[in-house]
């Protein structure tokens, strides 16, 4: 993806300027420390692994993550086939969103990768290999609090390079179905990251709840607000998708299960509103396979994986809405970012 660069230094002066491919550089250029938590690139300290089931495949799968140098990305690396194959994240390499994102790389494919995409957006950790033996990310307990506790138990480290940003300039959405199956997502400019998702399932234990959450990246803690909201589903569709040959690795012990009245799980919801903060968790997994964290509002109306990425790429189609920033002076970058998600 081209992207146009704009560094945001002391005193609010433009240092860098690249557009489409000029680089202006004015002759007062000094060294560059970068020595701000969240506005540093950062990686893992340790390697660290954990063993679980594929929520749709039910099999055995073990993920490792390792430390990767700055400007790497995050990685996914299947290290069970013949020659172990490299699955990039970025927008383009999604090739299924029906219930969970994929990403593939020729034939080699990874599911499910919405739920640890999330705890690095959450977290901040910009460079990661995932080093993983099938084809589906282990669901765990359904939530990304296990991908939290796996990455602070690995120690998160910075890196000495500056995190970039995609930040909005204009407003991109992306809209589908009309009427009551109208669904939308939305960016728009916001100088920090905040997440706003409402929900529109009439069911006895949905009602009951709050339908719309918003999340503000600069207030809320994501480890303690978001990450420990569960995927769910309802019996019915459960018993569907394994007639399909899907769900087979799913249960009480990794999502909020619902028959047509209530919840089953016996020890009830984590939050009040469990079921929207799961979306939101999501968006932030879906969101964050741009490769890069972004500087912008998000809204959506009944989004999924699947309108998620329709809007990451729409995003990528119009180079116009957005800019590359990195920020020098943490003064100048939103408001609690230097303090988001301690480094331990
Ligand atoms: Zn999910």
């Amino acid at each position: 993806m081209a992207l146009r660069r704009q560094c945001l230094p002391h005193a609010g002066l433009a240092l860098h300027l690249c557009l489409r491919g000029i680089h202006l550089k004015p002759p007062h250029v000094g060294l560059k420390t970068y020595n701000c938590v969240v506005l540093q690139q950062r990686t893992i300290q340790s390697i660290t692994r954990a063993v679980g089931v594929g929520l749709h495949s039910g099999q055995r799968v073990e993920i490792t993550l390792r430390p990767a140098q700055p400007d790497t990305g995050i990685v996914f690396r299947r290290v069970d086939l013949p020659q172990p194959v490299d699955i990039p994240v970025n927008a383009t390499s999604v090739t299924d969103t029906r219930l969970a994102s994929t990403l593939s790389q020729g034939g080699a494919k990874v599911h499910t990768v919405e739920h640890l995409m999330s705890a690095c957006a959450g977290l901040a950790v910009d460079n990661l290999y995932v080093d993983i033996t099938a084809e589906e990310v282990p669901i765990l307990d359904g939530s990304a609090a296990s991908f939290v506790f796996l990455l602070q138990s690995a120690g998160i480290v910075t890196q000495n390079a500056p995190r970039k940003f995609v930040r909005l300039t204009q407003p991109v959405e992306v809209r589908e179905g009309t009427g009551v199956h109208e669904k939308w997502a939305r960016l728009e400019p916001y100088h920090g990251y905040k997440l706003s998702f409402e929900i529109d399932f009439h069911h006895p234990a949905v009602d009951a709840t709050g339908q719309r959450v918003v999340f503000d990246m600069s207030e809320h803690t994501y480890a303690r607000d978001i990450a420990r909201a569960r995927t769910f589903g309802f019996t019915k569709d459960v018993e569907m998708m394994r007639a399909n040959g899907l769900a087979l690795g799913g249960g009480l012990d990794n999502a909020i299960v619902m028959d047509d009245y209530k919840v089953l799980n016996a020890g009830g919801l984590r939050y009040d509103d469990e079921f929207v903060k799961h979306k939101i968790l999501d968006a932030m997994g879906d969101l964050y396979i741009l490769g890069k964290p972004l500087l912008a509002s998000y809204s959506a109306f009944r989004s999924g994986h699947g309108l998620n990425n329709k809007l990451l790429r729409a995003l990528i189609d119009q180079p116009q809405c957005w800019e590359e920033v990195s920020f020098e002076n943490e003064k100048l970058a939103p408001k609690g970012f230097a303090k988001l998600a301690p480094a331990w």
